[in-house]
């Protein structure tokens, strides 16, 4: 079934963009370290003829597609980073890196933003506005968009409108996760250090033993998300390590305990870091034991912009009838696109990529991940109506 007024994309760019997705899934390579991608999609630009940037942020590259001075500068963004994950995958372009693997999608997203790249210089006019392409390095929890942001991606021009999607493969092929407001979790970690007096296992009472204090700890850390926060809303609080002693007759002078929280909502935030500081503190005094507390902010919740979404639904989703758009759907994980949306108004998109339901599919960050490739195709179509769209508004 075809969309009314959608423009076909020609199938030579969707075969470029797929060739293209293969070379970089072979050859992956890790936040800021991502030389070799960052060269390639400098020359295709510049073969395309935009104007380019590149070593922003150590590897980002930004194309330039100059559009009319009354028209709308969209910019769009698509990050390159790779993980550090051995393939298991058996196909033909399975990773040659050791220990490295493009495991989220994210050379899917290049390729997305090259074919698209190839649509706009053919289109030449695409209604007059200013297309930014952002090509950004280590979105894998590394700070590649706060540096990008730093650095000025935001400057000369400045986008009126971003765009950004993620391929998903937690859902099928023309499926299409679109929210306003809230779409996928900010994030913290927290690193704790639990310092007592170590001592015999035997003569306790000579000791302050940090095993003890830190078990109450994690404990009391579970009621934060039961007791502080309103059952209407949403927040995780995970301790995922911990680490103290060596001996079993031994009282350890420290433990040392990491976990991440995750939330929608600023103030959730505030109220996750308040108790956390609250417990540890008084929980590790109680105990006679001090307690150093090291948080660090990694992303802030992305939120969709509410008017572009609403657009893009009753716009550009209505040249779509053979997709299902869902309305309502969050990820707690997070994504440095955050930034971006913080600055200018935007919206961020999940675009359904699973090749297989049930046990036999790999999720994202897995040594078999892998995406149905169709997803390409249908995100280079939608970004490009969008951003059409969105111009000519
Ligand atoms: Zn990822
Ligand atoms: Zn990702």
């Amino acid at each position: 079934m075809m969309g009314i007024n959608r423009v076909k994309i020609d199938s030579n760019i969707i075969d470029y963009a797929i060739h293209k997705r293969r070379d970089f899934h072979k050859f992956p390579e890790i936040g800021f370290k991502e030389f070799r991608t960052s060269n390639i999609i400098k020359n295709e630009l510049l073969d395309m003829g935009f104007e380019v940037q590149s070593g922003i942020a150590e590897t980002g590259v930004i194309g330039i597609w100059p559009g009319e001075k009354n028209k709308p500068v969209i910019m769009l963004r698509f990050d390159m980073d790779a993980l550090p994950i051995a393939e298991e995958n058996e196909i033909e372009y399975k990773s040659t890196i050791k220990g490295l693997m493009h495991a989220c999608g994210h050379d899917a997203h290049i390729s997305i933003g090259l074919g698209l790249a190839k649509v706009i210089s053919t289109h030449t006019k695409n209604n007059g506005a200013t297309i930014k392409f952002v090509f950004q390095p280590a979105e894998e929890g590394l700070g590649g968009a706060e540096r990008m942001v730093a650095e000025g991606v935001l400057n000369n021009p400045k986008p009126d409108y971003c765009l950004g999607v993620h391929v998903w493969n937690e859902k099928p092929i023309n499926w299409v996760g679109i929210k306003s407001g809230p779409f996928m979790a900010g994030a913290i970690t927290f690193k704790l250090e639990i310092i007592g007096k170590g001592g015999h296992g035997a003569i306790p009472n000579e000791a302050k033993d940090p095993i003890v204090a830190s078990a109450i700890i994690i404990q009391a850390l579970q009621s934060i998300v039961s007791r502080n926060i309103s059952p209407l809303e949403s927040g995780v609080v995970s301790v995922c390590s911990i680490h103290g002693g060596s001996a079993f007759n031994v009282i350890p002078q420290n433990v040392e305990i990491f976990g991440t929280a995750r939330y929608f909502k600023p103030e959730i935030q505030k109220i996750i870091l308040a108790r956390i500081e609250s417990i540890v503190n008084s929980i590790a005094s109680s105990f006679n034991c001090d307690a150093k507390l090291e948080i660090n902010e990694i992303t802030p919740a992305v939120i969709n912009n509410n008017d572009v979404i609403e657009f893009i639904l009753n716009n550009t989703a209505k040249k779509y009838p053979e997709m299902e758009f869902e309305t309502q759907y969050q990820s707690m994980g997070s994504e440095d696109y955050s930034f971006y949306l913080n600055e200018i108004p935007g919206c961020f998109i999940f675009m359904g990529a699973g090749l297989v339901s049930g046990e036999k599919r790999y999720g994202h960050h897995h040594p078999r991940f892998n995406i149905d490739e169709r997803v390409i195709g249908n995100s280079i179509s939608f970004l490009y109506e969008a951003l059409t769209d969105l111009t000519e508004n």
